[in-house]
């Protein structure tokens, strides 16, 4: 994935070698002339000339008569959210932990904690996706004095049609709202057969987490 494009008129530019060097001088030695950019690349200013003029358009640097340019953060900000919108559901998914529909519960908080996984998701013998099982599900199930080996995930398990879904081809940004607008801590990544879904992995709180955190550890230029 290149990070360093930007947009012009609604065509996406992509920065030049010498560009990206350009503004890592100017952050770095901020504020600096036009023509100590130029010996520092040893190159004329008037060769530099149109490389500015892109740099300060597209908003990586700001110009100041007389003192200098000056780095503007503006256009890493710019790049994360172009970056957010480039981040597909398949480059994040983690593996699905799956139960079959007649496993009890009992096996349903074993696979939980084998799997170390909040949320489970349940198919059918076709290998399709019939329904999801949170923690609470489970917690609530084990209220009472109930036999956990006596019942059957498929009677507490939230099932289809009422599951949310996501494909791989999803933006990332599109699962993390979905979790939001939803009050859900997990998603299948499914896709689509003959027969069902098939659940192909898992988005979760900590999937958005960690590619959250990935983009700003990231160096921007
Ligand atoms: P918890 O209940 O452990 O806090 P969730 O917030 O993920 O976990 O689940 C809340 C409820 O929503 C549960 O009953 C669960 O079965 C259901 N649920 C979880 N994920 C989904 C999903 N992807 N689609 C539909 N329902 C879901």
């Amino acid at each position: 994935m290149n990070i360093n494009v930007f947009y012009i008129g609604g065509d996406i530019v992509e920065l030049s070698e010498r560009q990206r060097k350009m503004v890592k001088i100017v952050k770095e030695n901020e504020p600096i002339t036009g023509e100590q950019i130029a010996d520092y690349l040893q190159l004329s200013r008037a060769t530099l000339r149109p490389d500015l003029a892109i740099l300060t358009m597209a908003g990586y640097l700001d110009a100041r008569p007389r003192v200098g340019y000056f780095y503007s953060g503006k256009a890493e900000q710019v790049l994360l959210s172009d970056k957010m919108n480039q981040l597909k559901v398949k480059q994040y998914q983690s593996h699905p932990v799956l139960v079959k529909e007649n496993e009890t519960v009992y096996d349903a908080i074993s696979a939980m904690f084998l799997g170390d996984v909040g949320t489970l998701f349940v198919i059918n013998e076709d290998h399709c996706l019939t329904g999801v099982l949170s923690r609470k599900d489970l917690l609530r199930a084990s209220l009472g004095n109930q036999d956990l080996n006596a019942i059957p995930v498929h009677i507490i398990m939230t099932r289809m049609p009422n599951i949310t879904v996501c494909y791989q081809d999803d933006l990332l940004l599109e699962g993390a709202k979905l979790l939001i607008d939803k009050q859900i801590d997990g998603l299948p990544v499914v896709k689509d057969s003959e027969k069902g879904l098939q659940v192909v992995g898992r988005i979760t709180k900590t999937t958005i987490t960690k590619a959250f955190v990935e983009l700003f550890l990231q160096d921007e230029i």
